[in-house]
């Protein structure tokens, strides 16, 4: 609907995937995974729901559709959204509360390195007006922190990062995503 779409078209066909872009829900319906990008969690929220996009999604992803939701997407994916639009909708399908832009406004963007599950070698990461995540559900595995909080996340094959993984060049958390699928 909206955001940073474009470089994880790339990353996935870097990896030998082919990736689309889903604006309707017979777009949906051909897909076997699916990457919410970061953007703008509200305004993702009305375009999804004026483009009747949101409750065919919804029930794709309690069907059990494989996502991979990025900074507004870890948003989009969220239980419960706090600091949002008092309109805005989520997903439920990751348990978690995510918090819009918390990391402040000194830090509102920032860069550093990440230690993630399943990854030999640390994961040059990207802020940007990042969501934390807060009241983690059992069945969430926090797969990497920044400062003791969650910034990776997965439940099944619904994985969620506070930062963009697309900005870099490297493809290792779409890998690691696209193996979720297998
Ligand atoms: N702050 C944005 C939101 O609330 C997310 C920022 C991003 O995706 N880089 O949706």
């Amino acid at each position: 609907m909206q955001g940073a779409f474009r470089l994880h078209l790339q990353a996935l066909d870097r990896l030998g995937v082919e990736g689309f872009e889903v604006r309707t829900a017979a777009d949906l319906d051909r897909c076997d995974g699916l990457i919410l990008p970061g953007g703008e969690s509200t305004t993702m929220s009305m375009l999804l729901e004026s483009q009747n996009l949101f409750d065919p999604l919804k029930a794709a992803l309690d069907g059990g559709l494989a996502a991979f939701g990025t900074c507004a997407g870890m948003i989009l994916l969220a239980s419960e959204v706090a600091d949002g639009r008092s309109d805005q909708r989520c997903f439920g399908a990751l348990d978690y509360q995510a918090r819009r832009n918390a990391y402040g406004r000194q830090t509102e963007s920032f860069e550093t390195d990440l230690e993630v599950t399943g990854l030999d070698e640390p994961f040059h990461a990207v802020f940007i007006r990042a969501p934390a995540v807060e009241a983690l559900g059992d069945d969430v595995e926090v797969l990497s922190t920044h400062q003791q909080e969650p910034v990776l996340c997965r439940t099944g094959a619904v994985m969620a990062s506070s930062f963009h993984p697309e900005l870099t060049g490297d493809d290792r958390l779409h890998q690691l995503f696209l193996d979720l699928l297998s």
